[in-house]
């Protein structure tokens, strides 16, 4: 053994107790790390060749690289939607690290079945009624492309062609109807080989960006009953508007359709009883997309995809090496997702559901929600911003009263983040260059939103 390697595997335990202090400091030092500021670059390193170590290894790290990581794990990074970790979720984290399980098969590790259990709680938490099953993935893209290709197996399906076995071409166009994709809906149409150019915007409500179920069915009836995609959306990014998705499902008596709903935070609608109603009908979507690395607070990267024909899923994903085993009545993950070997995802969130419960997590949506509409209150009575929309949900989206051009956006933003007090990212909503503040960090608390506040005003003197 590499006499380095030696060393640190004699001192195993120790480096792991100084792994342990530098997380702690970091931990302690979210309150006062800067949120998020253009990161300074080190001076480019060569390959070492004789190593340090891993304390050398670490120490290296905290001068070169650490004092240019953001603070997005802290309770005033806004932009995105960004989740942070909670105590249970980080051990969670370490022990998959620490155990290296490859949650690829159920032959040599209970692994497998931990995952399954975590799906299973999950699906309940969403509401899905039992009927779904699921997979963990690294985030909501490979959620909605796992869902879209089924959709597109289910597509080919309906007119005897299989894309997994013959490739997409065999399935000439199959047209995605949508009010307000995410932008990842385009990403995964693209390495489906659907094509961008597959989505077919359907207009939204008047000052909404929740379709028009109406111009929805107008738009199917427009198909003469080619089979179609259709992804609604539970929770957009810049408002946080829903789809019907009750109404959207009872097309499906009428229209051959598959009902894929991107719920990548909204689908957390359900956690909390005067929200739910923003979610009925999510049960009945063929396929469903929630990401957990945001307001489930696990850390990077994770996400759950759900969908009710794991058979056709096993189509496209099955990876039958003679060693792996043929997919059966309950096939392995190795057969359902777009990996083959994964890491045991699961386990943080295993860990948040265990540690908190439903009850933990509810609190979590629901208090971020409420500094959602606190923080909106008082960006109204601030002089010079405008409110773009209502705080309907965890996002606020405002703009320059005066203006509003995306430089001048762009300029705000980068002054914010200067602050080192709060990260907020641009967007553009129906037309205009807008900020967005979305809330789904554990930590978040109303002193925060004061700080937050506190920072736009001075920054707007
Ligand atoms: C964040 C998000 C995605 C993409 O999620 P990743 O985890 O970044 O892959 C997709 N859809 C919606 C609605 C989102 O909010």
């Amino acid at each position: 053994m590499d006499p380095i390697l030696a060393a640190d595997l004699e001192r195993f335990p120790e480096l792991l107790a100084d792994a342990r202090d530098r997380a702690v400091r970091a931990l302690a030092g979210l309150a006062t790390r800067p949120v998020g500021v253009p990161p300074t670059m080190p001076e480019p390193a060569a390959l070492p060749v004789e190593g340090v170590g891993a304390e050398g290894a670490a120490a290296r790290f905290h001068q070169r690289w650490e004092p240019g990581f953001s603070g997005s794990a802290g309770p005033r990074y806004l932009g995105f939607v960004t989740g942070g970790t909670t105590p249970a979720a980080l051990v969670g984290d370490w022990l998959t690290g620490t155990y290296d399980q490859n949650a690829v098969s159920a032959q040599d590790s209970s692994a497998a079945e931990l995952e399954r259990e975590t799906v299973r709680w999950l699906g309940e938490l969403f509401g899905l009624g039992g009927h779904h099953r699921g997979a963990f993935v690294s985030g909501a893209t490979m959620s909605n492309f796992t869902g879209l290709a089924i959709a597109r197996e289910w597509a080919g399906e309906r007119i005897g062609v299989s894309p997994a076995e013959s490739g997409a071409g065999a399935l000439g166009d199959v047209p995605v109807l949508s009010g307000s994709p995410h932008s990842t809906i385009y990403k995964a149409l693209s390495m489906l080989g659907l094509g961008r150019g597959a989505v077919r915007l359907v207009p939204t409500l008047p000052d909404r960006e929740a379709v028009d179920v109406d111009r929805l069915e107008a738009a199917l009836a427009g198909l003469d009953g080619r089979p179609a995609i259709v992804v609604a959306n539970a929770g957009t990014v810049n408002s946080v508007d829903f789809d019907d998705l009750r109404a959207i499902a009872e097309l499906r008596e009428r229209f051959p359709f598959w009902l894929h709903v991107d719920g990548a935070f909204g689908a957390f609608a359900a956690l909390s009883p005067a929200h739910a109603h923003l979610v009925e009908g999510i049960d009945q979507a063929d396929s469903v997309c929630v990401d957990l690395h945001k307001w489930l607070n696990v850390p990077y990267d994770s996400a759950v995809q759900f969908s009710t024909r794991p058979d056709l899923q096993v189509r496209i994903f099955q990876n039958s090496a003679a060693y792996l085993g043929l997919p059966g009545e309950n096939p392995d993950f190795v057969h359902l997702t777009p990996e083959s070997s994964r890491r045991l995802r699961a386990l943080p969130a295993w860990f948040a559901l265990t540690a908190y419960g439903s009850a933990g997590h509810r609190e979590i949506v629901e208090r971020t929600v409420h500094l959602a509409r606190f923080l909106g209150e008082r960006v109204a009575e601030l002089p010079g911003l405008r409110m773009l929309a209502p705080v309907r949900f965890n996002v606020v989206c405002f703009t320059l009263e005066d203006d509003p051009t995306e430089a001048a956006v762009a300029a705000l933003a980068h002054a914010l983040a200067e602050t080192g007090e709060l990260f907020l990212t641009p967007t553009v909503y129906k037309g205009v260059p807008a900020l967005r503040a979305a809330f789904s960090n554990w930590r978040t608390t109303e002193q925060d939103v004061e700080r937050v506040v506190e920072a736009i005003a001075r920054v707007r003197a």
